[in-house]
Formats: structure tokens, C-alpha cells, sequence
């Protein structure tokens, strides 16, 4: 006998599993809403990510660790701002009660909510395509929050974790190159299976560097993109106020041969197809910062403290666009047209 609605989110979802005594929740899930209170002086956080059965994940995903990367890459969110996590929403569109299905699910969820001491506070459940959409909210002291507005000229770009691997990973998964009819030994198929959906999130990460990144992001899109958000948003050089708009935008040089690679990356990924993946590839979901000079040593320690690998990858600079840089100091700009190539997935 198939369960009722309400029956399923008694018992998978209103679970003692997914509830944690914490500041900022007064009541979760069972009435009409939750309610959360913030002490004072403090900002709500507010995120949401929706994933769609056939465009963010394959039908057969695994749902134990499906339900681990759609709270990860929110709870990415809060790090990034430097918040952190009180409680997350979730609602979920279902074809069929699979009681199997949903009762893994909810321990993914489980595992991730337990770790990063995050309640489910609702939700709804509804029948239609699988998808599933969660908002988490979180919390972070008034005026720290890190904002991708910010990055100066002279300013050092940051990453953390390394670049390429959960796009190495879904190359594997899709059975594209590299990857291409190659059985993985156990120990890297297990690696790239937790590069795509398990990604380390650090919210002690994004504390840490409250009032010390001058801007920040997290790197859903690959570094290319996602650090031309950044330059975007970033201030303008002081004097050039009077500048148009697009001519002040800043820019940045990034130190290719810098960036952080895995073992497993440079193991798999032939050289030819490195700095697409890590560049353009995307679902890395590690921190990109920018540190003012006089505030780097502080900010490394700080990471090396959490065990955190933290690269320089290269700087902010007066000119716009983003530019290459090789080991041997050669320029080359990563044009539109670069970064189109970069985009393509498979090569
Ligand atoms: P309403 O019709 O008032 O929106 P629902 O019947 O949708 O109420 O939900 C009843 C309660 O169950 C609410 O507190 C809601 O937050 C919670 N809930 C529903 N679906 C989920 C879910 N997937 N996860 C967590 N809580 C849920
Ligand atoms: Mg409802």
C-alpha cells in the first residue's frame, strides 16, 4: 500500500535525523510555517537551488548521494557569503512513492544536515517529475558578510580545494573523454563519484575570511566564469570613477600553471584538456576570493589552520578581461572566443 503525503514526510522527512537543537530555529517542520529568530545584529542568508531529474542528474542517480549534493552545493552558498547554516526548505516533486528511493534520499540528506548541524525546517511534496529544490538559510554578523562586490587592483585571486575534478567527474559518469570505455579501479571511482557529489564545503572556511576577502564566490561555473563575476562586480581604481562603465572594469592574470590539480585529475585528464577542465568545466564548488596584499599571510594561515588548501591563482589587475599566464611569464588573454572553446565539453 502506497503511503500517504503526509505519511512520507512523517516518516522521512519530520525526523528526529534531520532536527538539531540550534540558535535560530523556534519551530520546523508540522505547522503552516517554520519560524526562525535571529539575535540582533545578525543578517539572514537566503539560498536556493533546484535540481531537475534529466538536466542537473541522470534517472538513476543515486539518491543517497544525490540528496548529499543538493544540500551541498547550498550549504556552498552560505560558505561563500560567510554564513552560517541554521536550517534548509525542501521541496520535492515525485512520479512515484518509491519508498526505497525516498527512504535513501532522506539519509543523504541526513548525513549532510547531521554534519553541518542544518535542520530541515519544511517543505512540500508534491507528484510530477523528480526534481527537488532546496533553499537553506543561514545567518552571518550585519556588514560581514563576504560579497562578491569588492576586489581591487593589486588584490590576490584565491581558490580553494582543487580545480576539475567534479567536471573530470562527469566526463566519467556520461562515459565521455577521457574517460571513454576506461573501467576505473575502485579508489578512483570513488574519488570522482565524491568530487561530483560530495563536494567539500567549508562554512569555517567563509568565517574565517570575514573581514579579510575583499570579495568572494563560490565556483559553480568554473573559475573562468565565475571570476568574471567578480571582476563584474568589482570597485573601480580609485581616479576612474569617470570612466564608462565597461572600460573600468577591472581584470585579472591567472597563473595556469598554478592552479590546484588533483592527483587523480593529472592522472586521468591527458594535459591537452587540463585547463578546460579547470577552468571551464564547473561544480568544483570551492571558494574564489580576493585578498588585499596587506591581508594574504593572515588569510593563508587562517586556511592552513582549517587544513584547507588555498592557492594563489593569480591577481587583480587595471585591465580588463581575464589573461593567462604560463610558468615561463608569457600573456595570453582567455578572449570570448577562448572561453567558448574552454566551454565545450567535450574535446
Ligand atoms: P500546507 O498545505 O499548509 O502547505 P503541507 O501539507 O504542504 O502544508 O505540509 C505540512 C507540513 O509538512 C508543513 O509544516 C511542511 O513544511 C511540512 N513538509 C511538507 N513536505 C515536506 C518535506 N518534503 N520536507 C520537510 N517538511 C515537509
Ligand atoms: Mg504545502
Amino acid at each position: 500500500v502506497a503511503l500517504t503525503e503526509f505519511e512520507i514526510i512523517r516518516r522521512y522527512f519530520a525526523r528526529a535525523q534531520l532536527a538539531f537543537a540550534r540558535d535560530g530555529v523556534v519551530l520546523g517542520p508540522g505547522d503552516d510555517c517554520a519560524l526562525l529568530a535571529l539575535p540582533p545584529g545578525e543578517e539572514l542568508a537566503i539560498s536556493i537551488d533546484t535540481l531537475n531529474v534529466g538536466v542537473h542528474f541522470p534517472k538513476d542517480a543515486d539518491p543517497f548521494l544525490l540528496a548529499q549534493r543538493c544540500l551541498l552545493v547550498n550549504l556552498s552558498d552560505l560558505a561563500a557569503m560567510g554564513a552560517e547554516p541554521v536550517g534548509f526548505t525542501l521541496a520535492l516533486s515525485l512520479p512515484t512513492v518509491d519508498e526505497n528511493w525516498i527512504s535513501q534520499f532522506s539519509n543523504g540528506l541526513a548525513k549532510v544536515a547531521q554534519s553541518y548541524q542544518c535542520s530541515l525546517l519544511g517543505g512540500d511534496t508534491t507528484k510530477g517529475a523528480l526534481s527537488i529544490t532546496i533553499q537553506v538559510h543561514g545567518r552571518v554578523p550585519a556588514r560581514q558578510s563576504l560579497r562578491r562586490k569588492g576586489a581591487r587592483v593589486g588584490d590576490r585571486i584565491y581558490v580553494s580545494g582543487t580545480l576539475g575534478d567534479a567536471a573530470a567527474a562527469l566526463c566519467w559518469m556520461q562515459n565521455r573523454s577521457p574517460f571513454r570505455g576506461k573501467a576505473l579501479d575502485d579508489d578512483s571511482a570513488e574519488f570522482f563519484r565524491n568530487a561530483f557529489y560530495r563536494p567539500q564545503v567549508s562554512i569555517e572556511a567563509g568565517i574565517s575570511l570575514r573581514r579579510l576577502a575583499s570579495a568572494a564566490l563560490d565556483i559553480s561555473d568554473g573559475l573562468a566564469s565565475d571570476l568574471g563575476h567578480i571582476l563584474e562586480a568589482g570597485d573601480l581604481s580609485p581616479g576612474s570613477q569617470t570612466q564608462n562603465k565597461a572600460s573600468g572594469r577591472i581584470g585579472a592574470v591567472l597563473d595556469v600553471h598554478k592552479l590546484p590539480l588533483s592527483v587523480m585529475f593529472l592522472r586521468y585528464v591527458p594535459p591537452a584538456r587540463q585547463l578546460a577542465l579547470a577552468l571551464a568545466g564547473g561544480d568544483d564548488y570551492g571558494l574564489c576570493v580576493t585578498v588585499a596584499p596587506a591581508l594574504e599571510a593572515q588569510a593563508v594561515s587562517r586556511m592552513q589552520a582549517l587544513g584547507i588548501e588555498f592557492t594563489c591563482v593569480g591577481q587583480i589587475e587595471k585591465a580588463p578581461g581575464i589573461r593567462m599566464r604560463d610558468a615561463q611569464g608569457v600573456t595570453a588573454p582567455l578572449t570570448f572566443r577562448g572561453y567558448q572553446h574552454f566551454g565545450v565539453k567535450d574535446g
